[in-house]
């Protein structure tokens, strides 16, 4: 059983990533990625742990795009987090994040939420700023009771206080990924669409933009969901991959490697993505 999804406190998680690190053994997983939103500044303390831990540690980052009118979430497995061009597009993104995040504290306290940027900071362990640490500076300041109740109308996307992020196109997010020796992988495509929306024609898009897997087990799936995605990797012939999406104390029900408590991603895929690596072309 493999884990290759999971957050630090160096974006919206709660564990430091050498505590991640020490929990894989004890979790049952025999690799674990950590894959941080649109950072890869966790992953040296990370690999610092692997003298110690049996479990194979895995780099890895989540990238977020927009696709069809909705943020789609791509996981980079297996990059190379020293690559000076892949670090300077990363500090890229972080810009705007910075800037997303200005214009969400003007949002909010426009709304009549005294919020300030120092009282969303004190809820971070990191210089990266979240939603999820906003939601969590509106509780502390008892504007509203729970993290959670900011993302029924006012965080979340389209909400009253949502401010766009301007989020990469896929096809941009895949070639940084690869050109960072990376696996560009559709993060949980199950959490995407609504309605009537299909993966199949979609996905093949994706495909064709540079996505080369699909996070086809995952923390929150159903056994069909599961078992549709596996069958539309074979379709496509797209590499697989899985993994909790562990966010620590921020999303308490989900476990590292077992999700909700069915989750148990095969060690096989992990050989796939390492395939796709291999099998690429030297450019
Ligand atoms: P950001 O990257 O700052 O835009 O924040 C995205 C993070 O906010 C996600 O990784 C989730 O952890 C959290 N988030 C976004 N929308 C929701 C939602 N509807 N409910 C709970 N958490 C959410
Ligand atoms: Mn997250
Ligand atoms: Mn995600
Ligand atoms: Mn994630």
């Amino acid at each position: 059983m493999i884990d290759l999804h999971a957050h630090s406190l160096f974006s919206d998680g709660t564990d430091t990533p050498e505590a991640l690190a020490r929990m894989a053994d004890a979790a049952g997983v025999s690799a674990l990625a950590l894959t941080d939103h649109d950072t890869v500044d966790g992953i040296p303390a990370f690999l610092a742990q692997q003298p110690f831990v049996k479990a194979r540690l895995i780099v890895g980052t989540e990238l977020s795009c927009r696709f069809l009118d909705q943020s789609l979430h791509v996981l980079g497995l297996l990059v190379d987090h020293t690559n000076p061009v892949f670090l300077a597009r990363l500090a890229d993104l972080r810009l705007r994040r910075d800037d997303r995040n200005r214009r969400l504290v003007a949002k909010l306290q426009a709304l009549g939420f005294p919020i300030a940027m120092e009282d969303v900071q004190a809820q971070a362990n990191s210089p990266l700023l979240s939603r999820v640490h906003f939601a969590k500076a509106l509780a502390a300041k008892g504007i509203i009771k729970h993290p959670q109740q900011a993302f029924e109308s006012l965080l979340n996307d389209g909400g009253r206080a949502w401010v766009p992020r301007e989020e990469l196109e896929p096809s941009e997010a895949a070639l940084w990924i690869r050109e960072a020796g990376g696996v560009p992988v559709v993060a949980h495509p199950g959490r995407f669409g609504g309605g009537s929306f299909v993966w199949d024609k979609a996905m093949k898009d994706l495909r064709d933009q540079g996505m080369e897997g699909l996070e086809a087990y995952y923390g929150d799936y159903a056994a069909a969901q599961q078992r549709s995605f596996t069958a539309l990797a074979a379709k496509l012939g797209m590499a697989m991959s899985g993994g909790s999406d562990y966010h620590g104390r921020n999303k308490p029900a989900i476990r590292l490697g077992r999700g909700r408590g069915s989750l148990h991603v095969p060690d096989a895929l992990l050989e796939g993505l390492e395939a796709r690596r291999r099998e690429r072309p030297a450019h």
